[in-house]
């Protein structure tokens, strides 16, 4: 009995018998061996003795079948999950009859014992039935223990939740309010420095201003966009944009400082110059400028280079874009890259020191990337560089989203001395940035076409001196387009226009096939920048008289 003295429970036994004589001589027999019991006088004392914590029930059999209106089924039926009321049936020694029988299922949990009744078997009986019930007591116990902790684990979430969001919502409002004024501190810092004259002194000290305002407001903005985040009110947009714009765009920004610091930015991949998408250029921007100014800012020597590769469309008609940003700075060791993606975190103190910053450029970036469905690795070597790579599921655009998202990249204004205007056709985003890249330094300006339809509709609009033409593009290639140059020439006769085809292929025949489709000259890739200097100008008469000078 062990295991009964040790439950809180007073785990009495229930005797229900026909006759009060029956039920007093049951009873005296428990007492005498020790076990608390109880007489019921009627069946609806056993539900309230069930209630209050009682061990098993005795009844024999006549009771039973004498229980007409189901009284007891129905206090069995109510039972909670756990509990399965153990009750002892006393009953004749003879077979028991069908109706009997048919009662007994009822119980469920049940030991029968044949009369005369053993008292030894009667005992045992009991205690088996009483330790089942102490079990049965425990699971309970058990279950309302794991369903406190439930309930107390679901209040600490909505506790932190709550103060999380309260958190949040501070650091949102705070944002707001820091950013109006330093608007101010930063906007009129500008005036002044374009106020004429100043001093040394004075520029020196606006230009720390501006540089001091700039990164508060960075620091700000960041800071908001952590809150956002973690609020989960961020909400992405859903427009057409250029991939190879904004890959462009971010490169640029980053340019200024590699230059600084004289690293090369290399951009290389598969990347269709005219590849559009659907999606949130902004934060996309946001994130590959992170992780391109933390590039530069950790790199001391070599370069930057940003790998663009765009996956086939899986079933959904998504794409995977993959971009990869190299940089041959001082790296992470493995332990940093677990923790350099928390908020706040930086690989280590002297970071700060060193380098600035808040630590927040990733965890945000790596949320932004989550949000859009896309991952964020990280693949160093301390000393050597690191790599970082997005992979994000992209939506290509439609004929139509390309029409609203159009190209920007020509060659930089102010870089178009009158050496003349070239036409650069060419699909692929890198060779875009070569080619173009070469033609600025050689003093030329610029237009991208990103197919020969693009090209031939540039020809009517616009005045170029030659087209720099690739051959291999989707739509319509580069031997039809010059092909179809050539029809509109002698159709409209109009002065001939000087083609050079760019391949690939390096192949005997590539020349004549160039030639044939009217090219007048053509350039194997990657092409040496004095063969494509010594072709232009082979090509277009030379319009600044430096020629001659040099
Ligand atoms: P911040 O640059 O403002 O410190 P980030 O969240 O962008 O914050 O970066 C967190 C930390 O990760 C940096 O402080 C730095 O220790 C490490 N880190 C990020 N990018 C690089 C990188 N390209 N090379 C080396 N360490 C990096």
């Amino acid at each position: 009995m062990d295991a009964v003295q040790d439950t809180d429970i007073d785990l009495r036994v229930l005797i229900l018998a026909p006759t009060a004589k029956d039920a007093q001589i049951t009873a005296s027999i428990l007492r005498e061996s020790g076990v608390p019991c109880h007489v019921c006088k009627h069946i609806s004392e056993i539900s309230a003795e069930i209630g209050k914590g009682a061990g098993a029930a005795i009844i024999t059999e006549e009771y039973l079948l004498s229980d007409r209106s189901n009284a007891l089924g129905n206090i069995l039926a109510q039972q909670p999950a756990w509990s399965d009321f153990p009750f002892l049936l006393l009953t004749p020694a003879r077979e028991p009859s069908e109706a009997a029988r048919r009662r007994m299922d009822l119980l469920q949990h049940m030991t029968l014992i044949r009369r005369p009744v053993q008292v030894i078997e009667l005992l045992s009986a009991i205690r088996a039935a009483l330790r089942d019930r102490t079990r049965q007591y425990q699971v309970r116990d058990h279950l309302a223990e794991r369903d406190r902790q439930a309930e107390e684990l679901v209040r600490e979430r909505d506790r932190a939740e709550e103060a999380n969001k309260a958190k949040s919502d501070f650091l949102a409002n705070m944002s707001h309010e820091i950013r109006t004024p330093m608007n101010a501190i930063y906007g009129l810092s500008q005036i002044l420095g374009a106020s004429k004259p100043l001093t040394a002194k004075q520029e020196q000290y606006i230009n720390t201003l501006q540089t001091s305002a700039n990164s508060l407001l960075a620091l700000i903005n960041d800071l908001l966009d952590i809150s956002k985040i973690e609020a989960s009110s961020v909400e992405l947009e859903r427009i057409p944009f250029n991939l190879a714009q904004l890959v462009n765009d971010v490169t640029s920004i980053i340019s200024v400082q590699a230059k600084l610091k004289q690293l090369r930015v290399v951009i290389e991949g598969n990347l269709d110059y005219s590849s559009v998408y659907v999606g949130d250029p902004t934060r996309l921007r946001q994130v590959l400028t992170n992780l391109c100014s933390n590039a530069v800012k950790f790199t001391e020597k070599g370069g930057i280079t940003i790998t663009v590769n765009e996956g086939n469309a899986d079933r959904r008609g998504m794409r995977r874009v993959t971009l990869a940003v190299r940089d041959t700075g001082i790296g992470v060791t493995k332990e940093q890259v677990d923790t350099i993606f928390h908020k706040f975190v930086q690989a280590d103190n002297s970071i700060t020191r060193k380098y600035g910053g808040s630590g927040l450029g990733l965890a945000i970036s790596k949320r932004l990337i989550e949000i859009m469905g896309g991952t964020i690795a990280v693949d160093s070597v301390p000393g050597e560089g690191s790599t970082f790579t997005v992979t994000l599921p992209l939506q290509p655009g439609t004929e139509e989203d390309g029409r609203h998202a159009p190209l920007a990249l020509t060659s930089r204004k102010n870089a178009a001395p009158a050496q003349g205007r070239i036409l650069l056709v060419e699909d692929n985003f890198p060779n875009v940035l070569v080619a173009g890249t070469f033609l600025e330094q050689f003093g030329y300006s610029f237009d991208v076409a990103s197919n020969g339809h693009h090209a031939l509709e540039q020809l009517q609009n616009q005045y170029y001196d030659a087209v720099l033409m690739d051959v291999q593009m989707p739509r319509m290639n580069g031997w039809d387009t010059t092909r179809a140059i050539r029809a509109e020439e002698q159709e409209k006769n109009r002065h001939r226009m000087p083609v050079i085809g760019m391949t690939a292929h390096a192949l005997s025949g590539d020349r004549e096939r160039c030639l044939e489709a009217g090219m007048d000259d053509y350039i194997c890739k990657p092409f040496d920048a004095q063969e494509l200097r010594a072709k232009l100008k082979l090509l277009i008469p030379d319009k600044t008289g430096l020629d001659s000078l040099n």
